[in-house]
């Protein structure tokens, strides 16, 4: 075999939904296509990872490199690529900087996170968010962290809703009160778990009814340590600590 015979994979992963991939052939939607030719210089008989954001991952040989089109066919795939073993939903008080939350919603990726629910508090200084923009950074961690589910990013809610419509066999509250144990031995205690619920507030923390009623609603209290931490660095820490305690390995 000689060097030019040795298959070039390319180490960027690229997103095409689930209807984009049919019959062992995959087509990259029309941006996805543009950034492999123009920015990545993809060729025809490269080797590109595919994910599907439900949890499919495929890896293709390039048969096509077109100007709005990228055509592929389907030579390995697999399921849950990258994927933790806890379906983790993050509810995170909406804070006042968008900016701020679109980080938080960009690591969250990165670190596991299942789905992001917008919590309308009583502190939160904002209402709404932009919707497209967050997913767009969604789906550009999902390709960087090489996962193969895009998160679900649910529409700004109250606290009093999200008790009442979200499961979660471990439920959480992040407070920095007398009776929260430290998020790991809340973790460690409930055991094998298949989903968790995490309720983090905005800059101005809950009120003391939300607490109240997050309690009554079956979340424990958790410190996340000694410091008070910014409201996107709390989200973080109480998702790593919640994934971290149910790694697949
Ligand atoms: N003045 C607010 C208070 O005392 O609640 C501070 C709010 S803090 C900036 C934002 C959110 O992050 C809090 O509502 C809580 O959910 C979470 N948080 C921050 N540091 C924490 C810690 N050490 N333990 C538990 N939760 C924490």
């Amino acid at each position: 075999m000689t060097p030019t015979d040795v298959t070039h994979v390319m180490t960027t992963n690229f997103y095409a939904p689930p209807s984009a991939i049919r019959a062992g052939r995959v087509v990259l939607p029309e941006d996805e296509a543009r950034h492999l030719r123009t920015v990545l210089r993809g060729k025809q008989g490269d080797q590109m990872t595919v994910v599907d954001g439900h949890g499919g991952w495929y890896r293709a040989r390039i048969d096509h490199v077109g100007d709005e089109q990228v055509v592929g066919t389907i030579v390995e795939r697999r399921h849950n690529v990258g994927e933790p073993a806890i379906d983790a939903t993050v509810a995170l008080g909406l804070l006042k900087k968008r900016t701020r939350f679109e980080t938080f919603v960009e690591k969250a990726v990165e670190l596991g996170v299942r789905r992001i629910v917008p919590l309308r508090t009583s502190r939160a200084e904002r209402a709404s968010i932009r919707e497209e923009r967050l997913r767009n950074v969604m789906v550009a961690a999902m390709k960087q962290c090489r996962r193969s589910r895009l998160p679900a990013l649910a529409a700004p809610q109250s606290t009093a809703d999200l008790l009442a419509e979200s499961g979660g066999d471990v439920r959480l509250v992040c407070h920095a009160g007398d009776a929260s144990v430290p998020i790991q031995r809340a973790m460690g205690q409930a055991g094998p778990a298949a989903s968790a619920l995490v309720l983090v507030g905005p800059e101005g923390g809950f009120a003391p009814p939300e607490v109240e009623a997050a309690r009554a609603n079956g979340c424990a209290p958790v410190s996340l340590g000694p410091r008070r931490l910014r409201a996107e660095t709390a989200g973080l820490a109480a998702l790593h600590a919640v994934v971290d305690a149910h790694q697949n390995g």
